[in-house]
């Protein structure tokens, strides 16, 4: 990923075939099937000797528009998008992993990616083993012959803990590892993760890509950097496609099979999304930083946790990852959950919704509503206190949320 010129390239991202009618956005196929001209043209289009589209569960053109804009952006080797970003986890780990495979990782991670680990993919033997991230030696230690990947989340929400990528990523190589980066929280224009050695990136498309929370989605990112030689169960694909390998396999099998397909329309709305992505972020992530500026000199506020804050402990990391640009999500202790209520209740422009990276600035309690099914003791562990709350800041003119966060305070 380049970020001089990341705009340019998104906005004017040329069509695979140039629209008929000129069209200046990549219409919206909202058709199910294709048609063709001959009998012979759909027998080479299954045998992929000439390829096209044929049935929007595994290719449409709005989509596969999408998808190549955030090829060229992110200077990937291919890009997949799916139905959400969930599908993109589990499309991918369904893939790569098999009985008996484990996957390495950190608890602090998304709420729904530890249940998918161990309610829906424990019961088919997937082992998850769960280190501290920050601590490469363990992670080390945790690896063994039937590990098929690293995964980690490039800032953890809502821990906001940031992991040293590189030093984790040398562990990868030196193991033959795949490293998977969940990067939902710093998407595309935030840093360069080939730079950083992650193999594979997964992104919540839901999130800062859709525009504003238009639409549901998710992508898959293969930046074409891992040998599937050195994966277990890929190893005879690896033989005949090699770099190939992971997106063959989507292709062809897991995605195929499992139906999870970004929408025409929803694909539609985040490629708008990525054309005023730089700007939403920069405006977003700054509006952060006045914000956690400001919690941290209010007397009824402690530990304002946001890697943008120069005393934060993830800050020097965050900086040499991510640069300027920290993230839009900051956490912050009101000292009880009743205090944290309270406040949340008073907040008049802010909403109370459980999702990042609107337009709209978002708070939160985790520990009642995204966690609320695990125990006190395993919230504990994950680092999600019943004091905390959580704001995921829009775009808004950040006086006005200043102003709105400072009366909801004062009030209590
Ligand atoms: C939201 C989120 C997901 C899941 O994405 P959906 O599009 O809601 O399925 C995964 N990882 C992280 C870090 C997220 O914030």
């Amino acid at each position: 990923m380049n970020k001089k010129g990341f705009a340019t390239k998104a906005i004017h991202k040329k069509f695979l075939k140039k629209d008929p009618h000129g069209s200046l956005h990549m219409p919206i196929y909202d058709t199910v099937s294709f048609e063709f001209e001959t009998a012979e043209d759909i027998e080479s289009a299954f045998l992929g000797t000439k390829p096209s589209h044929m049935y929007s569960r595994i290719t449409n053109p709005t989509t596969e528009h999408f998808e190549q804009t955030v090829r060229e952006v992110s200077e990937a080797f291919a890009v997949i998008a799916v139905s959400s970003g969930m599908a993109a986890i589990a499309n991918l780990i369904i893939t790569i992993a098999q009985s008996g495979s484990n996957i390495v990782t950190s608890k602090n991670i998304f709420g729904n990616t530890y249940s998918l680990f161990e309610k829906t993919l424990k019961p088919w033997g997937l082992e998850t083993r769960y280190t501290d991230l920050l601590d490469p030696d363990e992670i080390e230690r945790s690896i063994n012959k039937n590990t098929s990947a690293i995964f980690l989340e490039t800032i953890t929400n809502p821990q906001l803990e940031v992991a040293d990528i590189k030093a984790i990523s040398d562990i990868a190589k030196k193991n033959n590892i795949l490293l998977i980066a969940d990067s939902t929280i710093t998407p595309l224009y935030f840093y360069n993760p080939k730079e950083l050695g992650i193999d594979i990136e997964v992104i919540s498309s839901t999130k800062y890509i859709s525009g504003g929370a238009t639409s549901v989605g998710g992508l898959i990112i293969d930046h074409g950097s891992f040998d599937w030689n050195n994966n277990n169960k890929l190893r005879d694909t690896a033989e005949k496609y090699g770099p190939f390998t992971l997106v063959i396999k989507l292709r062809r099998e897991s995605y195929r099979n499992l139906g999870s397909c970004l929408p025409a329309h929803n694909a539609y709305l985040q490629n708008l999304g990525l054309e005023t992505l730089t700007l939403r972020i920069e405006r977003s992530c700054f509006n952060t930083l006045k914000i956690a500026e400001f919690l941290t000199q209010h007397h009824k506020v402690r530990n304002v946790n946001y890697p943008g804050l120069t005393d934060s402990k993830y800050h020097k990391i965050s900086k040499r990852q991510f640069g300027d640009l920290s993230g839009a999500i900051l956490t912050f202790d009101m000292g009880s959950k009743e205090e944290c209520f309270k406040f949340m209740n008073n907040l008049q422009l802010i909403k109370r919704s459980t999702n990042i990276n609107d337009n709209k600035t978002l708070v939160i309690h985790p520990a009642s509503t995204i966690f609320c099914e695990y125990s006190a003791e395993l919230k504990d562990e994950m680092g999600v206190s019943e004091n905390m709350v959580r704001l995921a800041a829009g775009i808004e003119e950040v006086d006005f949320l200043i102003s709105d966060i400072n009366n909801a305070l004062e009030v209590l």
